[in-house]
């Protein structure tokens, strides 16, 4: 007789960020992912929501990948109890440790600003508090996803207590192991794992659990974020065959991205165009994964004299070091990298880029001699340097702003890729006078017709196919084309619980 399966959605559900699943059997529970909410304040206030269960009940984490809405809330996890083994791959374990310090000190960095503003201004720190506990309540409460969706889209550069330290985030970094793709893992009684390549940043990984109760056996595939075939630098996503039951990630349904040639041509125009106008030109990017690509890519448009060697501005010390693990991990390239680098033709490095650590060093980019190129993180302008140069610049007409990744419902990325003609930063309402331009085929995400093909390799259809990791409108467009391949679907909600037969 099977025992009793159940699997809990709690987070990238009918949104993209806050990535997490708790599979539980009579035995054991295993989560996949802990990733943190990065879109809208109304979305972000998620992160502060009491988890669902008890981590210290949770045998163990399997994580997919390094980027913050699939590990962020990996230290609040752990310091709320959860002391078990979290498996990753050699290279998201060393990925994730940037990831996770960058996070903390960014939130600690932001409590301290919060602290000096609360000394100055006791009554409007008062105030915006009880309006965050007041926000707090009513995410605890009702659905917060249509929250976010409802709200005014804005961002902050100051938020409240950290979520976790430094100190956390070291005591959660020491419960990682790091793992090999491809190996069979037992990771709780009657669980296993097995990671495969995702080929969507280093280290990411598809991961296939097994079920095993008595003669009886269930495989559970959870995709984390597709790559795209063809990408650079990175392997294509590993095709699976069977699941009983799958979780697919649907960022781009409804989506085509231009081809990969196209995206390369937009960008060397962009930089043309910035160069003649001596201007700025503003990419607001994760700092893992896109930026290395958007560096590779401009190296080579600028060795083959399409684009003038404008300065490059990295700033974001975590992307540099970010670029140091992925030269650590060769062996994750695929051939054609791997071939570049033998032949000593440095393939994620662009010439005499200046890379930015102190905040300070940040905010004197904008007034360095024009033209230039700044790749600040975070992608969707939720946080993180970007904001502040958004905020100085978002008036400039000599200002391209260009985005390269996906921008989630209710984030200001959204608002001003939508052609917003004002921006709501730290409370002030920005004129937008800069230009704004979009590349889509840079993407670290399969599109609709490559996540089809993907699913195309399924020679025995799943029980259920879970939709996942999507805004509504791309899930309500990439659901009928999967039912269409003969899949059954499912889109479920927030904190939904899902019996697995
Ligand atoms: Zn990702």
């Amino acid at each position: 007789m099977m025992a009793e399966m159940r699997l809990h959605f709690l987070g990238a559900t009918r949104t993209v960020t806050g990535s997490q699943y708790l599979l539980e059997t009579d035995r054991a529970r295993v989560l996949i992912d802990c990733g943190m909410f990065q879109g809208s304040p109304h979305d972000v206030i998620r992160n502060r929501v009491p988890f669902a269960y008890q981590p210290g009940d949770v045998d163990a984490l399997l994580l997919t990948h390094a980027h913050l809405d699939h590990c962020g809330l990996i230290p609040h996890l752990a310091a709320s109890g959860f002391r078990k083994p979290i498996y990753a791959t050699k290279g998201s374990v060393d990925l994730t440790r940037l990831v996770l310090l960058d996070s903390a000190k960014l939130q600690e960095e932001f409590a301290q600003s919060h602290q000096r503003f609360a000394k100055r201004n006791p009554d409007r720190a008062a105030a915006e508090d009880e309006a965050t506990m007041a926000e707090l309540a009513a995410a605890t409460t009702k659905d917060p996803a249509a929250a976010t969706r409802d709200a005014a889209p804005a961002a902050t550069t100051e938020l409240r207590a950290p979520l976790y330290t430094v100190d956390d985030t070291n005591a959660a970094l020491a419960l990682f192991h790091g793992i090999d793709y491809g190996t069979e893992l037992q990771v709780a009684p009657g669980i296993t794992a097995t990671f495969v390549d995702a080929g969507h940043i280093l280290g990411s990984a598809i991961i296939r659990v097994r079920v095993m109760e008595g003669d009886t056996e269930r495989t559970i595939v959870f995709s984390g974020d597709l790559g795209r075939p063809g990408s650079p630098i990175i392997r294509d996503p590993t095709p699976v065959t069977s699941a009983d039951y799958l979780l697919i990630e649907s960022t781009y349904g409804g989506k085509t991205h231009e081809p990969q040639e196209e995206a390369i041509r937009l960008l060397g125009e962009a930089v043309k165009l910035t160069g003649d106008a001596k201007g700025v030109l503003l990419v607001p990017s994760f700092a893992i994964g896109r930026t290395q690509e958007i560096v590779y890519e401009l190296g080579r448009l600028l060795s083959a004299g399409t684009i003038p060697h404008l300065p490059l501005y990295l700033d974001s010390p975590m992307a540099q070091t970010a670029s140091d693990v992925y030269r650590a991990h060769l062996d994750y390239f695929d051939d054609d990298t791997r071939a570049l680098i033998t032949r000593h033709d440095p393939p994620i490095d662009y010439p005499d880029a200046v890379v930015t650590s102190s905040a300070k060093e940040s905010v004197a980019i904008e007034h360095a001699a024009r033209p230039l190129m700044v790749i600040a993180s975070n992608g969707m302008i939720t946080g993180g340097r970007i904001v502040q140069h958004v905020k100085a610049l978002v008036a400039d007409p000599a200002m391209t702003l260009l985005f390269v990744g996906y921008q989630g419902d209710g984030t200001l990325g959204a608002s001003l890729q939508q052609g917003a003609t004002q921006a709501r930063i730290d409370g002030q309402d920005l004129e937008v006078h800069c230009q704004v331009r979009s590349i889509s085929g840079f993407s670290a995400h399969a599109d609709e017709p490559e996540l089809l093909a993907w699913l195309g390799n399924f020679t025995a259809k799943p029980r259920t196919t879970f939709i996942v990791h999507g805004d509504p409108a791309a899930q309500a467009a990439f659901e009928p084309k999967v039912r269409a391949l003969g899949f059954a679907t499912a889109v479920p909600d927030w904190r939904q619980t899902v019996e697995l037969t």
